[in-house]
């Protein structure tokens, strides 16, 4: 079932999604920062309907209400406007870290903030697993690998990155957040679980967040050109939201505290077939190479695989299709909604 329609099935039936029942003993008090975002929303939905009690805390740069308020009231559910850059007092057993913008145009538009979100936010979210025993899984990226000079990347390649250039607030402010887990993991004993993100699409992405998927589907529905920045022969692997969110409940819940990459498919190239044969109409239009922009990304993911057991089960095409009907309901909603 399309988690979207069946989220609005619940909408006009019920007044919440359904949810588990969880004896006490099972169900955890959850933190997830950034939690109103593209995966944030949707890992809620997730540990909702498995029964736990959830806390987003977002301060709204990139996300929104919009994406949680199905929960909104829900006794299990509190939403809490708040920046990571401040210190959180609250009482929890485990954190998924996730705030943080993620798009290039997004990390790039205030880069200093990008910078304390990754350090300031993440040493007090680590300072509050500290003090209140929770674990705390970090949301890190492939792009800690840079532009990789090594291929396929596994976990133990120490990246290329230029610290000094556009991209670095936000290559650089994860890299230190993964250095800061570790050293509260030594030093405190506080237990880390680092997942290595890949590129990730689905529904809530935001439209206009200039990512290749975003971009290229809302030409596509606008009859609007491909924007394909350099060559388009840069490649990049993907993954549809939902097998993210499971990879990640999987990790926080194992017994592996080393970074581990997450991601379904293998290598595409942006310039996609599959993409640019579903809009026939549209044409390219090619743009001057974005600075710093990784060439290859190879991913091996063999680890999460094989010591967490996570198959990623939704195909290139299904995902797709499904992100590309979520973004026609939003251009239907934007066009409805404008002169209100
Ligand atoms: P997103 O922009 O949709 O979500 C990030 C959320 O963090 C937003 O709701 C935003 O408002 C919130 N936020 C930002 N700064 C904050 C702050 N200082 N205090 C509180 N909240 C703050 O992005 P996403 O795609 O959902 O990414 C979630 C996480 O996953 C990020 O940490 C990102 O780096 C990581 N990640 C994502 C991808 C991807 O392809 N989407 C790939 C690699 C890593
Ligand atoms: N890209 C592109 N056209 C677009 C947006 C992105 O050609 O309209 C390219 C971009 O230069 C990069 C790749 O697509 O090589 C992935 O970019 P994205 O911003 O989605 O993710 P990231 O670079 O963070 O992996």
């Amino acid at each position: 079932i399309d988690e979207v329609c069946f989220l609005s099935f619940y909408s006009f039936t019920q007044k919440y999604p359904p949810v588990k029942f969880l004896s006490e003993k099972d169900r955890k008090r959850i933190l997830i920062t950034g939690g109103a975002g593209f995966v944030g929303s949707h890992l809620t939905d997730k540990l909702m309907m498995d029964g736990h009690e959830v806390t987003v805390v977002d301060n709204f740069f990139t996300g929104r209400k919009r994406n949680v308020e199905h929960w909104i009231g829900h006794e299990n559910f509190e939403l809490i406007n708040h920046d990571v850059v401040e210190p959180l007092y609250i009482e929890v057993d485990q954190i998924y870290h996730l705030a943080s913008p993620a798009s290039p145009p997004n990390y790039m538009y205030n880069p200093i903030k990008t910078l304390k979100t990754n350090t300031i936010g993440t040493l007090n979210m680590l300072g509050l697993a500290k003090r209140v025993g929770a674990r705390l899984l970090l949301a890190s990226t492939s792009e800690v690998y840079g532009d990789p000079e090594m291929h396929p990347q596994n976990e133990d390649y120490w990246g290329h990155v230029n610290p000094i250039g556009p991209r670095a607030c936000y290559d650089e402010g994860k890299r230190v957040a993964e250095t800061m887990c570790y050293a509260y993991m030594k030093q405190e004993g506080v237990e880390v679980r680092v997942a290595r993100i890949f590129n990730t699409f689905g529904s809530r992405m935001h439209m206009n967040d200039g990512r290749v998927v975003s971009n290229f589907i809302l030409q596509a529905l606008q009859g609007e050109p491909l924007t394909v920045y350099g060559s388009g022969s840069q490649t990049r692997a993907f993954q549809y939201v939902s097998d993210l969110v499971n990879g990640l409940v999987s990790l926080m819940n194992s017994n592996i505290s080393s970074p581990v990459n997450l991601v379904s498919f293998l290598p595409e190239l942006i310039f996609t077939p599959l993409i640019v044969s579903s809009v026939s109409r549209s044409h390219i239009q090619f743009l001057p190479e974005a600075q710093d922009d990784p060439q290859r990304r190879r991913p091996d993911i063999r680890k999460a695989k094989m010591l967490l057991g996570w198959e990623p089960v939704v195909p290139l095409e299904e995902g797709l299709n499904k992100t590309i009907q979520y973004f026609s309901r939003e251009l239907e909603h934007q066009a409805n909604n404008q002169y209100i």
